[in-house]
Formats: C-alpha cells, sequence, structure tokens
C-alpha cells in the first residue's frame, strides 16, 4: 500500500497504524490463495464467453418487450445461454422472480404435489424458506404444509458432512420421498459450504437408492466459485438469485432456476401459470443488463471472494474465530465471523456501512425483517438494494454473535471497509 493510500486512510477513516499493520500482514498470507482463484476466473470467464457466442447473441437480444412478451428473443436466448453455463436442458430467468427466495419457492411449489415429502439434507434450510415449507407453524399462508406436502429434514454431522446413512436409510424408509433439498452456502449457520464434490456425493447416495428423487441445489452464492456448478455433478434443478454472484452486480432484480427440461418446465407453469409458462413476461429492457452482468459475474464473483479472504485472515489475526478459514476451499462468498460480543458485532455492521459507496452516512440498526425469526441487522450501501453482490454485511441479533460478510464489486473497496469496520470494533 502506497504512502498516499495510507495517509487518506488514517486521516479520512480514521484507521490505526495497528489496523493498516494487520491488513500488510494479512495480505502476505493471502496471495498464493489468490493465485488459484484467478485460475477458476479464467476458466469460468471462458464459459460464460463461449455461452453467449454459441447462442450467437447480438444487439438484437437486447429487447424490450412489454405486454405478454411473446416471442421476446433476448428472454428466451438468456434461457439457453444459462442452460449452457450450467450443462442443463433448460433454465429460466426472469425479472419476476422477486429474489432468490422466490426462484426457489417457484421451483419447490412447481414440483412438489399433495403427499409428496420434501426432505432436506443440510439440517434446517435458510431461515426465508421456513414459512415458505411450513416448518414451525401451521399458519394459513398458503405453505407447502398447507398443501399436504410433507417435510423433512436430516441434520449436518458434527464435522460438518452430511450424514450419507441416515439418507441412505430415510431414502429407504420413506417411499414419499419426491425431492432432495440441498443448501450449498451456509446461509446463517457456523457451516462450511458444501463443495461440489460434496454435492455429488449427496446425489450419488440418493440416486443409488430412489433414481427418480428429485436433486435440487439452493446455488446461492455459490456460482462461479467452483469450475463447476451443481449440474455438473447430477444435480436434477438448481435456483438462485441475479443481485447475488450471477448477476454481476450489474442485475437489478431476478432469480434463475436451471436444470432438466421436465422440471423447469413445471417451475415456469408455478411462476405463471399453467399452459403458460415461461412464453409470457415481458422483460421491458432488462435483459441487456442481464447478459452483460452475467459477462461480469466470473469475475466479479472473484473480486468478492478475495474480500472474504482477506477478511477471515485480518479478522483471525486481530482475534475473531472466523469461518472457513482464510486457506480453507471454499464453495460460496460467505465469510463468518463470531464476535461473542453484540457491541462489535453491531460495531463491525456499522463499519461495513460507513465504507459503502450508497448511504454511507446511514446508521443501520437492527430490526424485525420480513421472513426472518429474529431481530437482523443489515449492512447495505449498494447500487442495488439488498444486492448482496455488493459489499454487505448481515446478522441476526443471536448468539454467540456471527457477523456474516459477503460482496464486494471490487477487492480494493471491500479491503477499504473491512480496515474501517475492524477500526470500530477494536477501537470499543
Ligand atoms: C440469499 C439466499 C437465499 C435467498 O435469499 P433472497 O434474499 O431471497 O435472495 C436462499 N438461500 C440461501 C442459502 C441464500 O444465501
Amino acid at each position: 500500500m502506497i504512502d498516499l493510500t495510507k495517509d487518506v486512510l488514517k486521516k479520512h477513516y480514521n484507521i490505526s497504524e495497528q489496523v493498516i499493520n494487520l491488513y500488510e500482514e494479512a495480505l502476505g498470507d493471502v496471495t498464493n490463495v489468490f493465485k488459484e482463484l484467478d485460475a477458476i476466473r479464467e476458466f469460468n470467464q471462458i464459459k460464460v464467453l463461449k455461452a453467449l457466442q454459441e447462442e450467437r447473441i447480438s444487439e438484437s437480444h437486447f429487447t424490450h418487450s412489454t405486454g405478454y412478451g411473446y416471442g421476446d428473443i433476448g428472454r428466451d436466448s438468456l434461457d439457453k445461454v444459462y442452460a449452457r453455463i450450467f450443462n442443463a436442458e433448460a433454465a429460466l430467468v426472469r425479472p419476476h422472480f422477486v429474489n432468490g427466495t422466490h426462484a426457489i419457492a417457484t421451483a419447490l411449489f412447481g414440483n412438489l404435489r399433495p403427499k409428496d415429502t420434501m426432505l432436506s439434507v443440510c439440517g434446517t434450510p435458510y431461515d426465508t424458506l421456513h414459512g415458505i415449507i411450513g416448518i414451525n407453524k401451521d399458519e394459513n399462508i398458503g405453505s407447502l404444509r398447507n398443501y399436504g406436502v410433507n417435510y423433512k429434514q436430516i441434520d449436518l454431522m458434527e464435522d460438518g458432512k452430511v450424514n450419507l446413512k441416515e439418507i441412505e436409510k430415510t431414502l429407504k424408509e420413506d417411499e414419499s420421498i419426491r425431492l432432495v433439498h440441498i443448501q450449498r452456502s451456509t446461509g446463517y449457520g457456523w457451516r462450511r459450504a458444501l463443495s461440489i464434490e460434496d454435492i455429488e456425493e449427496v446425489i450419488r447416495c440418493v440416486k443409488n437408492v430412489k433414481e427418480d428423487a428429485i436433486c435440487f441445489v439452493d446455488n446461492c452464492y455459490g456460482e462461479f466459485i467452483d469450475i463447476k456448478e451443481p449440474t455438473d455433478v447430477g444435480a436434477d434443478l438448481v435456483a438462485g438469485s441475479l443481485i447475488k454472484n450471477i448477476g454481476g452486480g450489474i442485475a437489478p432484480t431476478g432469480g434463475y432456476v436451471a436444470g432438466k427440461s421436465e422440471y423447469v418446465e413445471q417451475a415456469a407453469y408455478r411462476l405463471t401459470t399453467p399452459g403458460i409458462g415461461g412464453e409470457c413476461g415481458s422483460t421491458f429492457g432488462v435483459v441487456r443488463l442481464f447478459y452483460q452482468g452475467l459477462f461480469l459475474a466470473p469475475h466479479i464473483a472473484i473480486e468478492a471472494l478475495k474480500g472474504a479472504i482477506l477478511c477471515a485472515r485480518i479478522m483471525e489475526l486481530a482475534g475473531f474465530e472466523v469461518l472457513p478459514k482464510f486457506d480453507e476451499k471454499r464453495s460460496d462468498i460467505i465469510q463468518a465471523i463470531k464476535f461473542n460480543d453484540k457491541d462489535k458485532l453491531i460495531n463491525f455492521c456499522k463499519g461495513i456501512q460507513k465504507g459503502s459507496p450508497i448511504d454511507s452516512f446511514v446508521e443501520c440498526e437492527p430490526w424485525d425483517m420480513p421472513g426472518y425469526d429474529d431481530e437482523v441487522i443489515m449492512a447495505a450501501g449498494a447500487f442495488v438494494q439488498g444486492s448482496s453482490i455488493e459489499l454487505s454485511a448481515d446478522a441476526p441479533i443471536r448468539e454467540p454473535y456471527i457477523a456474516y460478510l459477503q460482496g464486494g464489486l471490487t477487492f480494493e473497496h471491500a479491503k477499504i471497509a473491512i480496515l474501517i469496520a475492524l477500526s470500530k470494533v477494536l477501537k470499543n
């Protein structure tokens, strides 16, 4: 870091000499890890480039359909580009998915029927899916449970691995299991993300017992972190958000589903209506941004990952427990930091907010967010509201006070914000 940069950080951002020294030590440690990531990034960039070229994308695909949106070639070709990237038969990429939760819900509702059972094999799924499944409550909100879809779960083992023996046993005992839900990312849990190899192992185990069970992967935060996606190793269906990795920070909203045609089609029937599926839905000029975001996504996802890795190392050097550690293999962009202290957690999030390009002057506070059980604090100063491929930190306010950091469109920005956040934590 040049002296002028240090001067600005100290004078303008109040960052201490101690934090700058920690940064320089951390950067030295992470450099080798970064090299491997650049190789993944290069491979995925080629994957995206090839897909765009093979579908012969041209300016005429930057459509601006209105009304029913019949024959929107920009939309239809984007589905094909995604299908190529996921090595899948089909995909459904739409601005009409309001978020990742909606894309996942659409995949689940589209493919489950009354008396079917959904089996989660990574313990309790991500918080916003609880209402969809009707996990703990029997509220009458049109949950899967309300429609007579049963739910079972198998917790991860002590070491964070999936319990294959239990999966095998449960599948043999319960004929009604129609869909196996695999969550790649950590969500709000102190656990490792499942690697592509872990996912492959689960799928093999499931298919051995029950060939026709749908292996569904919640792929949120996982895209372009590996050279393979879950669909490369046998997943039947995946879903995710466009304001995370795969939107490249450019997509202003949306989600996707990809996988076997029959399952993607069922999801499309749920998103719009039976019989109409993916053939309607105007895209009002947004597809160009989806294409451009996708093109940038392999680069941006690795920028975010580098920010997470730097964060892991510097926070560890500052004395905090982190997961994953800086040199562990990763499968999502999330960095968890355990503070064991409510104020430190809140100060960390406030520091990330202070380092944001947008709303840097805002103090973020814990609040009751829709879809979450505990109060949540969210630091997000993003160009796209709530975008978590942009630098963001959030935490449910519960012991042991873990913050989840993710995103960062540029490594440089993530670095500065992390230094501000750490300074705030150490000062208090
Ligand atoms: C982000 C996320 C979702 C979906 O969240 P949205 O905020 O609705 O996009 C689902 N599952 C996991 C694991 C996630 O990280």
